[in-house]
């Protein structure tokens, strides 16, 4: 991307000309979640303008044309992520509904006391406490995969960590800590190796690079659409179909039966037997559009775009004295955590949002990984595909300016 298509597609995103304080926004949250383009809220307005009405069990119009909306949504996102058919796409609220339905839904079935479930140390809550809950329910047990000193996956350790009773793995595709980019097609094959099922949480993955589950040879695959330019309350759990077909129902009521009677009810085929209740048929639609605004860019774009904006704040960043970077993996996407010497990261963060700068302070909702780099807290700098090398020049300066005031 050149700087004219970058000034270009940056007016795609009203919220980026705002101002904070005066200040120009400067939005370097992106992990958290994205800012959303034109094109999806147009989607989303125009949906409830002009095709709004209750999707699946309507003959009217209306009804109709909300349902095909919906379900073009699904084919789009099946396309997306190179699935096999849109049955093996299941809508969810996002990335942390996902993996609470694979742990619940799969656990019920396929996992008793004993058995083992394989996470790592740099995963986000949502892929530790849906785990434990289970731990807590059927006896299994949870093993973790060590992160090395510079960020990376200790392959060694998960190596030995494999055995007979291995019966799921669950790590992150992306760490929205680390931005290190972990080697799950390897993983998932030496998980497959041992008879176990290997679940991807791309929750940050999707959003930065081309995604392929055939490729990644991954049973189930969880995102959320509003790390993704689009909106919030929708995400996406993939599933490979022989196995959600051998899953129970994760929740129960309108929409995922086929039938029912005080006698037994029947459920309804895939993928809807896993979508209970009125689904976001208006969220579907957003996260359709924020799909084609990013294939439009192009994926391989946007990495390679991400992929300059992350070496420069590593070398800018890194040049700032006392200012440690937590991560150095060769293979990273757009996160950069640090700590500046003794500065608590709330007084960097509350100081460079008086600069106008958006950066994310705390533990990430990854507190064994805080625990593992012996910190309570990082200041977290995330990219996404309309940040620019002008602003990490002025997240450097603010660094700066902070530094001096202590
Ligand atoms: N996993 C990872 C790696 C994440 O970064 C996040 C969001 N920070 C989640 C899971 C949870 O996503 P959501 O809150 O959208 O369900």
């Amino acid at each position: 991307m050149n700087p004219t298509e970058l000034d270009h597609l940056r007016t795609d995103f009203p919220i980026l000309s705002s101002q904070v304080y005066g200040k120009p926004l400067i939005y370097l949250d992106n992990a958290a979640t994205t800012q959303k383009p034109r094109s999806v809220v147009e989607a989303i307005s125009t949906s409830y303008l002009t095709t709004n009405a209750n999707v699946h069990r309507g003959v009217h119009h209306l009804s109709q044309a909300a349902t095909e909306l919906h379900e073009k949504a699904r084919v789009d996102v099946a396309r997306f992520i190179g699935a096999a058919n849109e049955r093996e796409i299941v809508f969810t609220r996002g990335t942390t509904e996902s993996i609470n339905l694979i742990a619940s839904a799969y656990g019920e079935v396929f996992l008793k006391a004993g058995d083992e479930v394989v996470v790592s140390e740099m995963e986000h809550h949502s892929n530790i406490v849906p785990w434990q809950l289970l731990q807590q329910k059927k006896g299994i047990e949870l093993k973790v995969i060590p992160v090395t000193d510079d960020g990376r996956l200790d392959l060694e350790a998960y190596k030995n960590l494999l055995s007979e009773r291995t019966r799921v793995v669950s790590v992150a595709y992306m760490s929205n800590v680390l931005g290190t980019i972990n080697p799950v097609r390897d993983m998932a094959a030496a998980a497959h190796d041992c008879g176990a099922v290997f679940v991807v949480d791309a929750a940050q993955s999707v959003p930065h690079l081309p995604t392929d589950v055939e490729a990644l040879g991954c049973d189930f695959l969880a995102f959320s659409a509003h790390k993704m330019y689009g909106p919030t309350g929708v995400g996406v759990l993939y599933g490979r179909e022989a196995l959600l077909d051998q899953m129970p129902p994760y929740q129960g009521g309108g929409e995922m039966i086929s039938h029912v009677s005080f006698a037994g009810t029947t459920f309804d085929r895939l993928p809807y037997k896993f979508e209970a209740g009125t689904p976001n048929f208006i969220g579907s639609v957003g996260l359709s559009a924020a799909i084609d605004y990013m294939e439009r860019i192009g994926m391989d774009q946007i990495a390679s775009h991400e992929a300059r904006l992350t070496r420069y704040a590593l070398e800018r960043l890194g040049a700032i004295e006392g200012l440690t970077v937590y991560g150095r993996a060769p293979e990273r996407g757009a996160v950069v955590s640090f700590n500046v010497g003794q500065i608590h990261h709330l007084d960097i963060g509350t100081l460079l949002d008086r600069l106008g700068i958006a950066v994310r302070t705390g533990h990430h909702c990854a507190e064994p990984l805080m625990r593992r780099f012996g910190v309570e807290g990082m200041v977290r700098a995330s990219f996404g595909l309309y940040n620019t090398t002008s602003e990490i020049d002025a997240l450097a300066e603010g660094i700066e300016r902070v530094r001096r005031m202590f």
